[in-house]
């Protein structure tokens, strides 16, 4: 069996040259790439980004920035958030958010 090798034009699975090739790669195949990515662990992730690159499947990241670990500023903010408005408004708050989202305890960062 030959190995399938990257494509020397356009998307380097497909060969399509779509105006938003990202990574060297049309839209659906740099998704594939990215769910086969978030399914790994960030070393592991790491290294198969390194593979790709390597075997010639990927383009490596123009600004040369680490792979991305899912990094989500949302989460940070998000407590944020919730945290000012405990302390505004107390626990009657408190007990209406608990009654609508009763899974997750929102982490403190200030303290005051
Ligand atoms: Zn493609």
């Amino acid at each position: 069996m030959e190995q399938p090798k990257p494509k020397t034009t356009g998307c380097k699975v497909c060969g399509n040259e779509p105006d938003d090739m990202r990574r060297g790669l049309c839209q659906k195949h740099y998704r594939r790439y990215m769910a086969k990515l978030k399914t790994l662990e960030p070393a592991e992730a790491e290294a198969f980004e390194a593979k790709c690159i390597a075997d010639g499947w990927l383009e490596e990241s123009r600004q040369g920035q680490k792979s991305t670990k899912d990094f989500d500023p949302f989460d940070d903010l998000v407590a944020e958030v919730q945290a000012e408005f405990e302390e505004q408004l107390g626990p009657k708050a408190e007990a209406a958010k608990q009654a609508k989202a009763p899974a997750k305890t929102p982490r403190k960062r200030k303290a005051n």
